[in-house]
């Protein structure tokens, strides 16, 4: 009896491991087609100077529509990166973006651009090359660029993430701690890199105003930013009171919903001539 409990149980687990397989499979055809067919976009999100309300920089946001229908990033960048597909898409965010950011700078708007990364991006080989090549192409300047990383890409193979972001700091690129503060090592991997900036996540921001504990975690993080000289940016602020504290608290730069949500390359074009800060003529 136990036996054959046992035994429907395997194929119960098996029935659904092949939907799960065959399902998995599709979407990762799914992907290819789509990059083949240019199916994806990238979106911006403004980064805006909490002082000055000035858009600063802008994160770039990998945007699918397949068929019509939008699939949010977080959908289909598991396939994308257990396929290895995440390392031409990614290739193709990377150059994409700093064609366009650099096209925004050479109409003299002081702007930069922040770049989230999968571990297997890093560790493809010629990483390193691959982004001085997007740069050089694109003309757009190292310490413009600031690549995104989170504290999970460091489980594995956390020596050869390291050597290579290293690498790319030497270059001058930026580099900034995504989703601060919600890992088991946030502090650790402030050792560990040479990290520039930090991005505090939305579930502290989330409960400024109305929770004590995030209030007072979230001004913890912003000194501890400012005290190691760091940029300290607040992710996710969709209240006016949130954007008063973290004015308040001395938060260097803000993004959220509140400020401005993830648009085409055309909004950026009309918030440029409004918002930014002119490049300073050092010529
Ligand atoms: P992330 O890097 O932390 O990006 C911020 C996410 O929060 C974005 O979601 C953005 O649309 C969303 N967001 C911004 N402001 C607000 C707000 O006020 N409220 C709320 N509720 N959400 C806000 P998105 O575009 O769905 O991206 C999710 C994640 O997918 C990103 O988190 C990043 O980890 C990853 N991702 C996105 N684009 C790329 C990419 O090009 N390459 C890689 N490797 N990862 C990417
Ligand atoms: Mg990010
Ligand atoms: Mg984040
Ligand atoms: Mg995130």
């Amino acid at each position: 009896r136990a036996k054959e409990l046992g035994g429907r149980r395997v194929e119960v687990f098996a029935a659904h491991m092949h939907a799960d397989v065959v399902r998995r499979l599709e979407l990762a055809a799914d992907l290819q087609r789509a990059l083949l067919a240019e199916q994806f976009a990238v979106e911006y999100q403004p980064v805006v100077d909490l002082a000055t309300s000035r858009v600063t920089a802008v994160e770039a946001l990998v945007r699918w529509w397949s068929g019509g229908a939008f699939v949010p990033p977080q959908q289909f960048l598991g396939a994308a990166e257990d396929t290895g597909l995440i390392v031409p898409l990614g290739e193709w965010i990377l150059r994409e973006a700093c064609r366009e950011v650099a096209a925004w700078r050479a109409s003299a708007w002081d702007i930069g651009l922040s770049l989230n990364l999968s571990s297997r991006q890093i560790t493809a080989p010629r990483f390193v090359e691959t982004v001085e090549a997007a740069l050089a192409e694109s003309g757009l300047p190292a310490s413009a660029l600031t690549l995104e990383v989170i504290e999970e890409m460091l489980v594995e193979d956390a020596e050869e993430v390291i050597a290579r972001l290293s690498s790319l700091r030497a270059l001058g690129v930026r580099l900034a701690i995504d989703d601060f503060g919600t890992g088991y090592a946030s502090l650790a991997l402030l050792r560990q890199l040479p990290v520039d900036m930090i991005k505090i996540d939305p579930s502290f921001v989330s409960g400024l105003g109305c929770d004590e504990t995030l209030t007072l975690l979230t001004r913890t993080i912003v000194r501890l930013g400012h005290d190691l000289g760091l940029i300290v940016v607040a992710e996710g602020i969709e209240r006016p009171e949130q954007l008063e504290l973290l004015r308040e608290m001395g938060c260097t730069r803000g993004q959220g919903y509140l400020v401005a949500r993830p648009m085409a390359a055309r909004g950026v074009d009309s918030l440029m001539r409004t918002n930014c800060t002119p490049l300073q003529n050092t010529a």
